[in-house]
C-alpha cells in the first residue's frame, strides 16, 4: 500500500545570506510540515550557530546520506510566507546571472531584521458573549463603571490611553479591569504611512494622438506575446500620463502594477502622480522612508493591500502577485545599477526577466534610451514608441553653448553670458537651476612652495575642502580632516585652493548677486530626514537660485524655473569610460529639461571647454537619433556592448603586492580557460586604491553572456575568484556600468 504521507516533502532547500552561490538542504520535521512552504523563513541551525534562512525549495528526497543533513527548527512565518513564488524565482535569476549567492540577495530584497513585526498597538474592547449589565455588576468601584458605560456607547475599541482620557480613570484602572476580565485587548496593525502618500485626487486627462498611439502599443503587447516596449519621449511629451493610463487598464483587468523610477527619494513628485491618480491602492517603496514605514508598506503589498508599487531599484523586489505591467521609467539611469554592493544588479533587466517570467509587459521610458534598449528595439526584440511633441503648450527651451576657452580671470568659473542671463532671472522674479556635479567648496588643497597636494590617507584621491565644516573630506571613504594652516609637507603659509564645487558656486553668487536667495541640493545639504524635500521646498516657495549636483538633474517640474545653468558640461565627459558620451548626452538632455516647464519659455546655457564634442553639439539640438547612429558605430567597430558582454572583475586587498599577484594568477588561468572569451590583461583601476584596498581590474568580453558564464564556472576559475586567499577578495560585476 502506498504510504500517504510519502509524498509530504521531507528536506528543504533553504537560502542563507552568506557569500557562497549555494543553497543547503535541511530536514523538515513532522510537526512542521504543514508551515514549511516555499517562501517562508526558518530558523536552523548553521555551524555552530543560529541563523535565519529562506525555504526555496521542497523535495521528498535528497543524495546526501540522512545522517549529515540538519533539521529545521522553527518555522518564523505564522500565516502567510515571506516571499512569494514569484518573488523567488525572480531572486534566483538574479544569483544565477549575477553570480552571486540567493541568500545574498534575498537579503537585498527583504532589508529587515529577523525579529522586526508590525508595530502593534492594543485596542481595549468589551468582552464577546457576556451582557453588559453582568459586566457592570461585576465592577467594584465608579470607576470601572464609567469605563464599561463609555464602551458601550461608544460601541468601538479603542487604545487605553484614549480610554483613560476619556473616562478620566488612570491607565492603572484599565489594566486591573484587563486582569478581571471585565475587558479584553485586542493586537492591530498601524500602518505608518509615508507622507509622500499625500496627493490631491487628480483626473486623467484626455490623450494626445501620439500618448494614444503609445498606449494602444502597450496594450496590444499585453493582449498578446508581452514583449517589452520602449516608449522613447522628448522631456515633458507625457510619457507619465502614458504609464498611468496603461496602470489604470491593468487595474481594470484585476492585475498589479510595479513602477520604478530612479531615485525616487529625490523626485517625490513624480510619485505623488500615482498616489494623486489611484490613491490608497499605491505603494511607495524608498530609502527615504524610514525602516518601520518600509516594511510597513512591504507588508501592506505582500498582503495584496497595494495595487500599484511605485519605487526605487530594490522596488523590483517588491512582493507582488498578479503583475500585469512593469514600468521602468528614465530606463537608461544609472542608479538602476547596484555596483558597490551584491547583488551587482540592474533593476531594468530583472525587471525585464521579471515580466517575462510572470507574463506581464515591460514598459521602458525615457527621452535617451540606453544604446543597448534602443538597439534591442532595432532589432525588433522591443516594441518601440514614440512621443515626439509636448502635450501642452509648453516648447522645449532654447539651448545656448557657452564656449570657456580664454575667458578672463573672473569668467573662468561663470561666464559673463551666464551671470547676465541670472541676473535677469532676478529681475524678473523668474527662477534659476545650476548644475555642477561636484559637491564641496573646492576638489582640492596644495602648497604654493612645495606642490604637496592633501590627499586621502586611504585612497588614492585628493581630498575635497568644505568651507563651512573647515574640513578637508574624502569623498570616496569619508575620511576627514581639519583644514590645515601650513603645509604639513614643509610648513610653509601658502596652502592653494584646486577646482570648484557647489558650495563656492553658492558663495560666489552671493558676492555677484546681492540679495538674491540662493539654495544648494547636493549631498552636503540634505543628508537630514526629508532633506530633499525640506531644501526643494525652500526653492519653490520663493527661492531665486537652486545649485546643486545631478540631484537636481532628474524629475524637478518647477513651471517658474526658466534658466538652467549647466556649469561644466564636459565634466562626465573626460572619463575613462566607454559610456562616457552616452552619459554626457543623456545628461545634458535631463538637465536642460528642467528648463520651461510653466507658460514661459525656458532657456538652457551650457558652459564648455570642449564645444565641439558629438556629445555635446547632438545634445544642444537634442537630437538623439543621431547620437544613436554615431555611438552605436563607434560600439561595433570597438566590440563593446550591445553588440559584446562584459564582467569585470576587481581584485582587491590591502597588501598592494599581493593584489597584483592575484591578478596575474587570475589573468593567466582564465586566459588557459577562456573560450569564445577575450580575457583583456590585469590594468589597476583608475581608483587604484579605495579604503586601504588596491584594486586591479580585469575585463572579460564575449559576444554572448553564456560563454562568460562557461568560463567563470570552471571549477578551478571558481575556487580562485571565491577563496583567492588570505584578506584577498575578488568582486564579480556582471554588466558593469561603473568602471572605476
Ligand atoms: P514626461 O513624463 O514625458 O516628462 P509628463 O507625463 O510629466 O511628461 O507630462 C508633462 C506635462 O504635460 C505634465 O504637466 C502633464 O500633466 C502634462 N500632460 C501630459 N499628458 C497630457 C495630456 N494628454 N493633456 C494635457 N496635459 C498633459
Ligand atoms: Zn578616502
Amino acid at each position: 500500500m502506498r504510504d500517504p504521507s510519502s509524498d509530504t516533502p521531507h528536506y528543504a532547500e533553504v537560502a542563507i545570506d552568506v557569500p557562497l552561490r549555494q543553497t543547503f538542504t535541511y530536514r523538515i520535521p513532522k510537526n512542521l510540515a504543514e508551515r514549511a512552504v516555499p517562501g517562508c523563513r526558518v530558523s536552523i541551525p548553521f555551524g555552530p550557530r543560529k541563523t535565519v534562512g529562506v525555504l526555496v525549495a521542497t523535495s521528498t528526497a535528497t543524495n546526501l546520506t540522512s545522517g549529515t543533513i540538519k533539521t529545521i527548527q522553527a518555522v518564523l512565518d505564522e500565516d502567510l510566507p515571506t516571499f512569494t513564488p514569484e518573488l523567488i524565482k525572480i531572486v534566483r535569476w538574479i544569483a544565477d546571472y549575477y553570480r552571486c549567492g540567493i541568500g545574498e540577495v534575498i537579503a537585498a530584497a527583504y532589508p529587515f531584521p529577523v525579529s522586526m513585526h508590525s508595530k502593534n498597538i492594543r485596542l481595549i474592547g468589551l468582552p464577546i458573549g457576556i451582557g453588559i449589565e453582568t459586566l457592570i455588576e461585576k465592577a467594584t468601584s465608579k470607576q470601572q463603571k464609567a469605563v464599561l458605560e463609555f464602551l458601550k456607547q461608544n460601541d468601538a475599541d479603542i487604545g487605553t490611553r484614549h480610554l483613560a482620557s476619556a473616562t478620566g480613570v488612570s491607565e492603572s484602572v484599565i489594566r486591573g479591569m484587563i486582569r478581571r476580565e471585565l475587558l479584553t485587548v485586542s493586537e492591530t496593525t498601524k500602518i505608518r504611512r509615508p507622507n509622500a502618500l499625500h496627493a490631491e485626487a487628480d483626473q486623467a486627462p484626455a490623450l494626445t494622438a501620439e500618448q494614444e498611439q503609445a498606449l494602444n502599443t502597450i496594450v496590444h503587447s499585453m493582449n498578446n506575446k508581452g514583449v517589452p516596449v520602449l516608449l522613447e519621449g522628448i522631456t515633458g511629451s507625457g510619457k507619465t500620463e502614458v504609464y498611468l493610463q496603461a496602470i489604470r487598464e491593468v487595474l481594470d483587468r484585476g492585475k498589479r502594477a510595479l513602477v520604478l523610477l530612479p531615485e525616487i527619494s529625490l523626485t517625490p513628485q513624480t510619485a505623488r502622480r500615482f498616489v494623486a491618480r489611484f490613491g490608497d491602492v499605491v505603494a511607495v517603496l524608498h530609502s527615504g522612508l524610514s525602516v518601520g514605514e518600509r516594511f510597513d508598506e512591504w507588508w501592506a503589498v505582500r498582503r495584496g493591500e497595494r495595487s500599484v508599487v511605485v519605487g526605487a531599484r530594490s522596488a523590483v523586489f517588491a512582493p507582488l502577485s498578479d503583475l500585469g505591467l512593469v514600468v521602468v521609467d528614465e530606463e537608461h539611469d544609472h542608479s538602476y545599477k547596484q555596483s558597490d554592493a551584491v547583488p551587482r544588479y540592474h533593476a531594468r533587466d530583472a525587471a525585464i526577466v521579471l515580466a517575462r517570467q510572470v507574463g506581464a509587459v515591460a514598459v521602458l521610458g525615457s527621452a535617451t534610451p540606453s544604446l543597448e534598449s534602443a538597439y534591442n528595439a532595432e532589432r525588433g526584440k522591443y516594441d518601440c514608441t514614440y512621443l515626439r511633441s509636448r502635450p501642452t503648450s509648453q516648447h522645449l527651451p532654447t539651448v545656448r553653448l557657452v564656449d570657456m576657452r580664454h575667458r578672463p580671470k573672473d569668467e573662468q568659473i561663470i561666464s559673463i553670458e551666464l551671470r547676465t542671463a541670472l541676473e535677469e532671472r532676478l529681475a524678473n522674479k523668474q527662477q534659476s537651476i545650476l548644475f555642477l556635479n561636484r559637491r564641496g567648496f573646492a576638489t582640492s588643497m596644495g602648497c604654493n612652495e612645495c606642490g604637496h597636494v592633501l590627499r586621502c590617507p586611504n585612497c588614492s584621491v585628493s581630498m575635497v575642502y568644505h568651507r563651512r565644516d573647515r574640513q578637508l573630506i574624502c569623498h570616496h571613504c569619508e575620511h576627514s580632516e581639519p583644514e590645515p594652516s601650513v603645509c604639513p609637507e614643509c610648513n610653509a603659509r601658502f596652502i592653494r585652493q584646486q577646482g570648484w564645487g557647489t558650495e563656492r558656486i553658492v558663495e560666489m553668487l552671493q558676492e555677484d548677486l546681492p540679495g538674491a536667495h540662493i539654495v544648494r541640493m547636493d549631498r552636503d545639504t540634505t543628508q537630514r530626514k526629508d532633506g530633499h524635500q525640506l531644501v526643494l521646498d525652500e526653492f519653490r516657495s520663493g527661492a531665486d537660485t537652486l545649485v546643486g549636483t545631478q540631484m537636481v538633474t532628474k524629475g524637478l517640474d518647477i513651471p517658474n524655473v526658466t534658466l538652467v545653468g549647466i556649469l561644466n558640461a564636459d565634466g562626465s565627459l573626460n572619463v575613462a569610460d566607454f559610456r562616457a558620451s552616452e552619459r554626457t548626452f543623456a545628461q545634458l538632455v535631463q538637465v536642460a529639461g528642467r528648463a520651461g516647464r510653466g507658460t514661459e519659455a525656458g532657456e538652457v546655457i551650457v558652459q564648455t571647454w570642449c564645444p565641439d564634442h558629438y556629445a555635446i553639439q547632438l545634445a544642444l539640438k537634442q537630437d538623439y537619433r543621431s547620437l544613436y547612429d554615431r555611438e552605436i558605430r563607434l560600439r561595433r567597430n570597438f566590440s563593446f556592448p550591445p553588440f559584446t558582454r562584459l564582467i569585470l572583475l576587481r581584485a582587491e586587498g590591502e597588501n598592494e603586492v599581493r593584489v597584483k599577484d592575484l591578478a596575474w594568477q587570475l589573468y593567466r588561468l582564465l586566459s588557459e580557460r577562456a573560450k569564445g572569451v577575450t580575457v583583456l590583461p590585469p590594468l589597476e583601476a583608475p581608483l587604484y586604491r579605495i579604503r586601504n584596498m588596491y584594486r586591479w581590474h580585469i575585463a572579460l568580453r564575449a559576444r554572448g553572456h553564456k560563454s562568460l558564464a562557461q568560463l567563470l564556472d570552471d571549477s578551478d576559475v571558481d575556487a580562485l575568484l571565491t577563496r583567492p586567499g588570505h584578506k584577498l577578495r575578488v568582486a564579480v560585476d556582471v554588466d558593469p556600468t561603473d568602471t572605476l
